[in-house]
């Protein structure tokens, strides 16, 4: 077996020691120009998050993902099981969309917009300083053994971290089933709802799990976008980089030392304070090169600027850059994977917002009910009973008509002799078909039947009518 080199940061991970047991990050507080922005940014995403299942178009939700009754909505847009095709369209134009940006733009998102990073790091962080405080305090309060004081601090942390937990559990439930059902299931006794209830707690204890001890683990192990790094990224790809060629070699800066004194004896700007990796949350050091673990929080950016500013120097030791950017000075270059990329997105989305434009009002499917048999008439016609599925992809109730088209017969809805299909919604109805045994094939004929609404013909569906053998 292949021994580890600990001395090489890329042959092992910097939140486990040589036992392979777990180190537990304590990641300093940071401020800055950088994490003012993220604050800002992450409360206006946070305010989406949390009114996302309120938000409607046209009476429709702004996102659901509702697995059980096979609908989805993005955007005001319903998509149903028909609609496979469109949706895995736009998976994969979204999945293209992410690859151009991560090319381009490194781990951007996973720094400034992924949930797991703006609940970790800009609220169950923030609550963990208010009550253990400062990665110091929590150090030591975690080494002291359990008194008054300890049990309080930990009570209380957990307590909010699964009150949070239970909230952030119950908004990503109102995405998969609707916020009025998500507020049935509260209200209404717990027996009606077992399984949602199941699920509620699931969630919260996930949650839970996540932000109370995974953490960063979840990036590192689970996530697969950042594993996707390595493919992803090339030497021009904007990422936060450690600019090596200004900072090295570094060492401690000596009081009184000028910086044009360091330069002579072979220094470099890094003055190896190592404050950019006490406030790294997943525990690694930058200037040792772009990381897996990375997640672009941009923490290690505004802790040099700090260093930078308080020794009179120019800030961006550490910042946004691509590799070329720093060993060549170039700018971000838009490179022919870019352009080749770029070009598959556009022919994809194109032929998503086409086929979206041009789909169907209503979708039906005619099958014949399974192990039903044919029946003779008394006036000497054949019958077949058919199960009818309408979908109505409109926000208005739609009146459907089905026509044998090319053979002599009738069709008939079982129930009150009409399909009226309400809005957004799917109904399912059996019909009975007639048709002369004159213009019957054998023992099986093939049928073409018309769907109408309006006098429109919306779809045409072909089947098989089932008759004696000749
Ligand atoms: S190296 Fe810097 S940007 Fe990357 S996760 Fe650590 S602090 Fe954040
Ligand atoms: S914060 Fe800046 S100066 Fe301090 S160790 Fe990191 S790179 Fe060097």
């Amino acid at each position: 077996m292949k021994s580890v080199n600990w001395s090489d940061f890329r042959d092992h991970i910097a939140t486990a020691d040589r036992s392979g047991k777990r180190k537990w990050v304590y990641p300093r507080k940071v401020a800055g120009l950088w994490f003012r922005w993220r604050t800002w940014f992450s409360w206006l995403l946070l305010i989406v998050m949390f009114a996302g299942p309120f938000i409607t178009i046209r009476g429709n939700p702004l996102l659901m993902m509702n697995i059980p009754d096979r609908k989805f909505v993005v955007l005001g847009q319903i998509f149903w099981p028909q609609d496979m095709i469109l949706f895995a369209l736009a998976v994969l134009v979204g999945v293209i969309a992410v690859v151009i940006f991560t090319t381009a733009f490194g781990r951007l998102w996973c720094g400034w917009a992924c949930p797991q990073t703006v609940m970790m790091e800009m609220v169950f962080r923030k609550i963990e300083y208010f009550i253990e405080g400062d990665a110091p305090e929590q150090r030591e309060l975690n080494a002291a053994p359990w008194n008054g004081r300890k049990i309080f601090k930990k009570l209380f942390k957990h307590a909010v971290f699964f009150a949070l937990s239970f909230l952030v559990g119950n908004v990503l439930l109102s995405y998969i089933i609707g916020w009025q059902q998500l507020y049935q299931i509260i209200v209404d006794p717990p027996a009606k709802h077992v399984v949602g209830l199941g699920f509620m707690t699931a969630f919260s204890l996930l949650f839970y799990g996540i932000f109370a001890r995974f953490r960063e683990q979840a990036c590192t192990f689970v996530c697969p976008y950042g594993r996707l790094q390595s493919l992803l990224l090339d030497e021009n790809s904007i990422v936060v980089a450690y600019d090596y060629k200004r900072g090295e070699k570094r060492g401690a800066l000596r009081r009184a030392q000028r910086f044009g004194e360091r330069r002579y004896a072979g220094f470099g700007d890094c003055v190896a304070c190592n404050n950019c990796v006490t406030v790294c949350p997943t525990g690694i050091d930058i200037r040792d090169g772009t990381q897996m673990e990375c997640v672009h929080c941009t923490a290690c950016m505004d802790a040099c600027d700090n260093v930078m500013k308080k020794i009179g120097s120019t800030t961006g030791l550490i910042r946004y850059a691509s590799l070329n950017g720093i060993e060549r000075g170039e700018r971000l270059r838009v490179t022919p994977r870019i352009i080749g990329y770029s070009v598959v997105l556009l022919a994809l989305t194109s032929l998503l917002v086409v086929l979206i434009f041009t789909r169907a009002d209503a979708e039906a499917t005619v099958l014949r009910v399974p192990g039903s048999l044919f029946q003779k008439m008394p006036d000497g016609h054949y019958s077949n009973l058919y199960t009818v599925r309408v979908v109505n992809k409109t926000s208005r109730d739609l009146p459907v008509e089905l026509r044998l088209e090319g053979l002599p017969g009738s069709v008939q809805v079982m129930g009150d002799g009409s399909i009226i299909v309400p809005a957004q919604k799917l109904v399912e109805n059996s019909v009975l078909i007639e048709i002369d045994p004159q213009a019957m094939r054998n023992d099986t004929t093939p049928l073409v039947i018309g769907v109408y609404s309006a006098g429109h013909r919306i779809q045409t569906i072909k089947t098989a009518f089932i008759g004696p053998r000749n």
